[in-house]
């Protein structure tokens, strides 16, 4: 049996970054991706804030960064708030793909086209089984996303609430705002989650949909009905959906030798559903641990635990973004719309992203509706 330090599992902004961190600590590193590529094989909306490329360690060249776009909100009324703060909307192939040849170029071995089945603890190691091979490993890091094979086998039983997503790139857009990012909220648009249009270019567009208790699609092809003075002309040149876990980080991410990371702990900003950050920052710690307890000699629960210190900002903003989205997915479409009045860039930025919530709820606290319903909430 083929013997590795680490074993990443998935290919993903989470394993890349945590086959990355565990190469550069100078042990012996194996990423596993089932798919020919390393690349973004799921539906993804790409935008993300320019510190996104400052954590993984990835220039912001024009290869990488399709766009430069600030962002707006819409309420239900189309109410529009404006964070002119500028983000990105990325290449996520290209992302993912840099940060692999950095693991590589570390020393990790990268091997695509080869799915793991299985992950069994036999004595103080893991046993790898894929559809090529079988290895022994020290530490296994489960970066295989939301049907994570490795939680599975790992026999985690806790999965975070998912929001079911459709998303359509639509090409022959004829885009009102090109160079913004734009979300739509209202619970009957998109019920439990939001709308969304990110510009690739001027005619080409991403347009999506998260939504609870609903056919995804159907309220995707309504959005697009409603906005057929921009994209009635424009043509479906890629249809895809996937689940985002947006129900917060699970309880235990850590375990003897094993550690799980990105959507398959749940490591996603559950109010904005933007799991790119979140799951680099993950991969790194993961990796860092994991390099530094292989070569202490001890993978125990109890070592491996300090992924938890090194991640605590994040777990921090997951919660708080967490407690803020199930205060705000109790608002009525006119209560958002006075929200919307009311908000300006910083507030939606503090509420969503899990940062500042005591500021947030402070400048509410004097609504009649809202102190109770979403201040109080938030405190
Ligand atoms: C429609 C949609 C839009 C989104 N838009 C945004 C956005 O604009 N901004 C943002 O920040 N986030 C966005 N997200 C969330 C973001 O895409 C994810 O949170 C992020 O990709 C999670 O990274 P990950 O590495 O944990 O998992 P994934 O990206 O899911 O990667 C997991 C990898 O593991 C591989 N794998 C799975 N099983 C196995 C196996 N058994 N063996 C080997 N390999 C395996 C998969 O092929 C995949 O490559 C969006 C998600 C969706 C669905």
């Amino acid at each position: 049996m083929k013997e590795h330090d680490v074993i990443v599992v998935g290919g993903g902004p989470a394993g890349v970054s945590a086959a990355k961190a565990a190469a550069a600590g100078n042990v012996d590193v194996l990423l596993l991706e089932k798919y020919p590529t390393i690349m973004a094989n799921k539906p993804c909306g790409e935008a993300v804030s320019k510190e996104t490329l400052a954590t993984a360690g990835v220039k912001p060249s024009p290869r990488i960064v399709m766009h430069e776009a600030y962002a707006l909100v819409y309420s239900p009324s189309l109410i529009e708030v404006k964070i002119p703060q500028i983000g990105y909307n990325i290449n996520k192939s290209l992302f993912i793909q840099e940060i692999a040849a950095q693991a590589a170029e570390y020393g990790a071995d990268i091997h695509v086209r080869e799915e793991v089945s299985a992950v069994v603890r036999q004595d103080s190691k893991y046993v790898v089984k894929t559809s090529r091979e079988t290895y022994q490993t020290k530490v296994v890091i489960g970066a295989d996303g939301y049907n994570s094979i490795v939680a599975r086998s790992l026999g985690v039983s806790e999965r975070p609430e998912p929001i079911p997503t459709v998303q359509y790139i639509m090409a022959n857009c004829k885009l009102k705002h090109p160079d913004a990012v734009r979300f739509y909220l209202g619970n009957r648009l998109a019920p439990g989650g939001y709308a969304w249009i990110f510009p690739r270019s001027e005619k080409l567009a991403e347009v999506g949909i998260g939504v609870r208790g609903g056919v995804a699609k159907e309220y995707l092809d309504a959005f697009v009905r409603k906005f057929s003075d921009e994209l009635a002309s424009a043509r479906i040149i890629d249809y895809r959906g996937a689940p985002v876990p947006i129900g917060g980080a699970i309880s235990e991410s850590v375990f003897d030798g094993a550690m799980l990371v990105g959507d398959a702990a749940g490591h996603v900003i559950p109010l904005t559903g933007a799991g790119i950050h979140s799951s680099v920052a993950a991969g790194l710690a993961a990796g860092r641990v994991a390099a530094d307890a292989v070569k202490e000699g001890d993978t125990s629960k109890q070592r491996l635990s300090q992924f938890y210190k090194l991640y605590e900002n994040w777990l921090s903003r997951i919660n708080r973004s967490l407690k803020a989205m199930r205060a705000v997915e109790k608002l009525s479409d006119e209560e958002l719309d006075t929200l919307a009045r009311i908000f300006q860039a910083d507030d939606i930025l503090d509420l969503a992203n899990g940062l500042d919530l005591g500021r947030v709820a402070r400048k509410l606290l004097s609504h009649p509706v809202l102190a109770v319903k979403l201040a109080r909430q938030l405190l």
